[in-house]
């Protein structure tokens, strides 16, 4: 609970929107080669060569993304880095830079930021990209932190959402319904102390589930192996708002259909024993839970045997004429059309 945090707390007041930028960004060295010029000018300057480039941003409101009472900023500075490379991922590209912009109330001290900017740091280390710019600016509630991300990918790497055809495999990586499972754990907790702050919780059993919510991995291992493999996905988008709102951006990208077989879907174990602790169905869970930041994508049925029997890869369904629509496949063998809920920030 950082804001109980009994350390020193330096007013930003103290050091002025110059020197707090200074502050935060002294530590960002520069890696890339694209990178010619970084902080400290108007604007950044980067050279791709022939590259292509693919540009994303996402934007994380305090109260909305996340709740200060249990995401360390730490971790909240990680996770806002990772959620934007695994866009980049998601088309196949490697990424190169970030730009970090974030509004801030005066109630947090320097020392929470610098929590935020170790995050941060630690992301761009881990996945090798440059933080090469960004905006300092203040709010008059919360937190808002936006993150926008660059990659290059050549030409003929690219991997769209459009692109899918009848009887390609689906393929997801990894396994899904971690990230919501975790969350539900941490809401549990934070209702738990409130009640009785001296509770000390034994969350052993869920260190899975937790991590998936609080400090995810965007999939730069499955880009590669791609690569390696010599397999280009038909289509690709990574798993954030939740496997049956992915599957469908895909199919209506692409104008096709599918079929995706309940009894495939990748759980962890953590994700079932959690989900049974909660009475909640694992495949709802897998289908409208979100945040697992895994990537979704189709694969031509001639590349089968490249991807046979890797465990970082599933097949989960094919893809089937648009006329036959968009289905769950249940253990009973009912075929139900899947439904899009994603994320319901907008809801009240
Ligand atoms: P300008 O007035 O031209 O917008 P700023 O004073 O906002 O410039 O920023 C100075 C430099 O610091 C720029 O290179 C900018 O990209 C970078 N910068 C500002 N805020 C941040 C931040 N929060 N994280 C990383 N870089 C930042
Ligand atoms: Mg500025």
């Amino acid at each position: 609970m950082i804001e109980d945090k009994n350390q020193a707390r330096t007013p930003l007041s103290e050091l002025g929107e110059f020197g707090l930028i200074d502050h935060l960004t002294k530590q960002f060295e520069v890696k890339q080669e694209s990178t010619i010029t970084s902080i400290g000018d108007d604007a950044a300057v980067l050279d791709f060569k022939s590259k292509q480039i693919v540009v994303t941003t996402d934007m994380l409101v305090e109260g909305v993304h996340f709740d200060l009472s249990y995401a360390p900023l730490k971790h909240l500075g990680y996770k806002a880095v990772v959620v934007n490379l695994s866009d980049v991922y998601a088309m196949n590209a490697e990424a190169t830079q970030i730009t970090v912009s974030i509004a801030v109330s005066n109630r947090f001290p320097l020392e929470a930021l610098e929590e935020l900017y170790e995050g941060i740091a630690l992301a761009a280390k881990i996945y090798n990209v440059d933080v090469v710019g960004g905006d300092t600016t203040s709010s008059t509630a919360g937190l808002i932190i936006s993150i926008t991300a660059i990659g290059k990918v050549n030409t003929e790497d690219v991997v769209y959402r459009k692109g899918a055809k009848p009887n390609d495999l689906l393929v997801v990586t990894g396994d899904l319904g971690g990230a919501y499972m975790g969350l539900q754990i941490l809401e549990r907790e934070k209702e738990v102390f409130k009640v009785n702050p001296n509770n000390q919780p034994d969350l052993d059993a869920y260190t899975y589930v937790m991590e998936r919510q609080l400090k995810p991995e965007a999939r730069v291992d499955i880009i590669k192996l791609l690569k390696d493999l010599d397999v280009k996905p038909t289509s690709m988008i990574d798993v954030s708002d939740g496997l049956s709102s992915e599957i469908l951006h895909i199919c209506k990208a692409s104008d096709v259909g599918c079929d995706l077989y309940e009894e495939k879907l990748p759980l962890d174990p953590q994700v079932i024993s959690t989900c049974e602790e909660f009475d909640m169905d694992s495949t709802t869970v897998v289908l409208n839970g979100g945040e697992d930041y895994e990537l979704l994508m189709t694969i031509s049925q001639e590349d089968f045997p490249k991807i046979k029997a890797n465990p970082h890869l599933t097949v989960i369904g094919y893809i089937t004429d648009k006329s036959i629509g968009a289905n769950l496949v249940t253990r009973g063998e009912t075929k139900i059309p899947l439904q899009a809920q994603g994320w319901k920030n907008f809801d009240s």
